[in-house]
């Protein structure tokens, strides 16, 4: 299919976002023989290009102004609706993140566009492109297509697969200037309240913790186990609410969605709310002393009793078992 998909390639404190990778892979897939556009906004991404030209992209735009260094709705919607209206894309793929959960409703509402959200697969079918997104917390499946190939949509992260990385691959790049007008809001500093470690969203093991944990004592545990396994720390809304840990960490329905290839559930219930933000997640352990907890139904693997005494031998057993490989 001759299609031409622009790709926003998202940035983290420096380094490519995961999803963005992902975001190329899924617009490789519906390209035959068009052209897959990355955009890199700020002036210390251009160090990014030519992984973005291995993992698929075509050409890359970068735009070097000062005014997107930091991520602003204003200033990204101006960029991004200017980028597009030099191209003319069929498709804008972004990140299902903070960013993309922004900016994407933003700019497609100021292209008259419309928006598939938290997409976890993209297809080619017949003529058309299908997206596949979640609904009813993760109980059913939704397919969508837009009604003339032309859309906005963003990637739930960790659920397309990068390519392959082709190291010979190089891709053209236009360094674009965007004109930035009427600024509201100006970020002067960003303080995150988790610092370091592994990328909640992103990550490929999560080990989270509810009630049970019964303390901020018991998250350190928990973190222990994580950084044993290379894992991030995730929480429930109840051990946020019992200030055992950050809400930054919430994962359900108000707060982050992570599908990691192990989630390591905690003295956690399994209320409705919570498997919203992790049901799709690839392989489920889940510690509870309550036989009849919920979280079971949806566990892979359970493991029935007093998490104190279940997480220091798990950890002590992972441990070795790194040790010794
Ligand atoms: P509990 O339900 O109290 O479960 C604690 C579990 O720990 C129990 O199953 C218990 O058997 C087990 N346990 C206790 N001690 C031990 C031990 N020593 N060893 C092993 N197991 C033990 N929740 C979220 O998580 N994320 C959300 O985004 C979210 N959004 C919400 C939005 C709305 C509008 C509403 C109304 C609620 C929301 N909630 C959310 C809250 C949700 O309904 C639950 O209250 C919450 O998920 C329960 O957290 P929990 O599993 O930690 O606690």
């Amino acid at each position: 299919m001759s299609k031409k998909v622009l790709v926003l390639a998202e940035t983290r404190d420096g380094g490519l976002r995961n999803v963005s990778l992902e975001s190329l892979s899924a617009a490789k897939r519906i390209v035959e023989k068009g052209e897959v556009i990355a955009v890199l906004l700020g002036s210390d991404t251009p160090q990014h290009i030519s992984t973005l030209a291995q993992y698929g992209a075509d050409k890359v735009y970068v735009v070097s102004n000062d005014q997107v260094n930091q991520y602003t709705s204003d200033a990204y919607t101006q960029a991004i609706s200017q980028i597009f209206k030099d191209i003319d894309p069929d498709f804008v793929f972004m990140g299902h993140t903070a960013i993309g959960k922004d900016l994407a409703p933003r700019a497609a509402a100021r292209l008259g566009l419309g928006l598939i959200s938290d997409c976890i697969d993209i297809n080619i079918e017949g003529n058309d492109v299908v997206f596949t997104r979640p609904i009813y917390a993760g109980k059913a499946f939704q397919k969508k297509k837009s009604v003339n190939n032309k859309a906005f949509a963003t990637i739930r992260p960790n659920n397309i697969p990068v390519l392959e990385v082709d190291s010979s691959k190089t891709a053209e790049v236009i360094h674009f200037s965007v004109e930035i007008k009427n600024l509201r809001t100006i970020v002067k500093e960003v303080v995150r309240k988790a610092v370091g470690g592994v990328d909640l969203s992103e990550a490929k093991i999560v080990v989270s913790g509810g009630r049970g944990v019964k303390s901020p004592e018991g998250f350190s545990t928990l973190q222990e186990l994580a950084n044993v396994l290379g894992g991030a720390v995730g929480a429930t809304r109840g051990a946020c609410d019992a200030e055992y840990c950050d809400y930054s960490i919430q994962i359900g329905q108000t707060g982050k969605v992570v599908t990691p290839d192990l989630y390591i559930a905690c003295g956690i219930s399994g209320a409705i709310q919570h498997l919203a933000g992790m049901s799709n997640s690839k392989v489920v352990v889940a510690i509870n002393k309550d036989p009849e907890a919920p979280i079971f139904q949806v566990a892979d693997y359970g493991i029935v009793g007093d998490l104190f005494e279940v997480m220091p031998l798990l950890t002590e057993e992972l441990k070795n078992m790194f040790v010794v490989c």
